[in-house]
C-alpha cells in the first residue's frame, strides 16, 4: 500500500502524511493512517471531492470500531450461547417471520419498545431473543441477557446493599435488557416487587425482551399477585410486539416425541 503511494501521481506532501499519522495516533485511530494512505490515490484517480475522501476515510475507522465494539458487546451481554437470525429456520415458525424481520431492523430499540416471545419449550424463544440481542449489539447497543431468576438475584443483591436505585439507573444505560424464562419459577413477593421496579424503570426509556412459556393469563401465578402481574403486563405491553411461537419442540424433532406434558408454573426447571 505505502509502496505505491508516493510513486507517480501522488501529490500528497510528505509533511501532510506525517501529520496525518501523528494526528491519527493522537486520536487513537491508527486505522486512519492506513485508510488515508490507501484511499488517497483512489480519490485522486476517481476525482473524489475532499468531502468524499474524508467521509471514506472516517467510514473505514467507524466500521472497524463497530466490528470490534460489537464483539465486545456480544461477549459482555452474557448470552447463554451466541445464536443469530441466520441460524434460525423460519419454516418452523412461519407466522412470525415478518414480525421478526421488522424487529431485526432495530427500530424498536430507538423507540424503547419491548418484545415479548411466548410459546412452549423448545420453540425458539431463547434463540430469537438472543438473535435480536446480537443484532442490537452489532448495531451499537449495549445489551444484557439473564434469566428472570438471575435478574431477581441481581436486584435482590443490589437492594440488600442499598443500591437498588443506582443499579436501576445503571441498567437504564443498556439499550436492551433480555429477561429469559419468565414463569419457569414463581417469584416470592419481594422478588416480584423488585422485578416490577425493573420493568417500571425501563418503561418508555429503554427496551426489554421477555420470554415466557406461559400466556399472560398465567403470569398472576408467577408473580403471586394478580394486581402486580396486571400492572406489570400493562407497562410491558403498552409499547410492545408480542409474538407467539407455536408447535413442537425443536429439541425433540425427529425423536418421535410430538409434545411435552402440559406446563404449570410449578413445574420448576425444565430448561438447561
Ligand atoms: P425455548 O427458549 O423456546 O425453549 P430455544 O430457543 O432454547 O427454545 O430452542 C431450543 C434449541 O433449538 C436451541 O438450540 C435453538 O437454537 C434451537 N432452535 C429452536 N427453534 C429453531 C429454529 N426454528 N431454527 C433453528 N434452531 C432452532
Ligand atoms: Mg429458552
Amino acid at each position: 500500500m505505502g509502496a505505491t503511494r508516493n510513486t507517480t501521481k501522488s501529490t500528497a506532501p510528505t509533511e501532510a502524511v506525517k501529520q496525518i499519522n501523528y494526528l491519527a495516533a493522537a486520536l487513537k485511530a491508527p486505522r486512519i493512517t492506513e485508510a488515508a494512505a490507501r484511499l488517497a490515490d483512489q480519490a485522486r484517480d476517481a476525482g473524489w471531492t475532499h468531502e468524499d475522501y474524508l467521509a471514506a476515510v472516517l467510514e473505514r475507522e467507524v466500521s472497524a470500531r463497530n466490528a470490534s465494539g460489537a464483539q465486545l458487546r456480544i461477549r459482555a451481554a452474557g448470552f447463554p450461547g451466541v445464536k443469530t437470525m441466520e441460524d434460525f429456520d423460519f419454516d418452523t415458525q412461519p407466522a412470525i417471520r415478518q414480525q421478526i424481520g421488522a424487529l431485526a431492523s432495530g427500530g424498536f430499540l430507538a423507540e424503547a419498545r419491548n418484545v415479548v416471545l411466548l410459546g412452549p419449550p423448545g420453540t425458539g424463544k431463547t434463540h430469537l431473543a438472543t438473535a435480536l440481542g446480537v443484532t442490537a449489539a452489532r448495531a451499537g447497543h449495549r445489551v444484557l441477557f439473564a434469566t428472570a431468576t438471575d435478574w431477581v438475584t441481581r436486584l435482590t443483591d443490589a437492594h440488600r446493599a442499598g443500591r437498588l436505585p443506582a443499579e436501576l439507573a445503571r441498567l437504564r444505560r443498556y439499550g436492551l435488557i433480555i429477561v429469559d424464562e419468565v414463569g419457569y419459577l414463581p417469584f416470592e413477593q419481594d422478588a416480584a416487587n423488585l422485578f416490577f421496579q425493573l420493568v417500571s424503570s425501563r418503561y418508555e426509556h429503554a427496551s426489554l425482551i421477555l420470554t415466557s412459556n406461559l400466556p399472560f393469563s398465567g403470569w398472576g401465578g408467577v408473580f403471586g399477585d394478580q394486581a402486580v402481574a396486571a400492572a406489570m403486563i400493562d407497562r410491558i405491553v403498552h409499547h410492545a410486539d408480542v409474538l407467539t411461537l407455536k408447535g413442537a419442540s425443536y429439541r425433540l424433532r425427529g425423536r418421535g416425541i410430538d409434545s411435552l406434558p402440559s406446563i404449570r408454573t410449578t413445574t420448576g426447571q425444565t430448561e438447561s
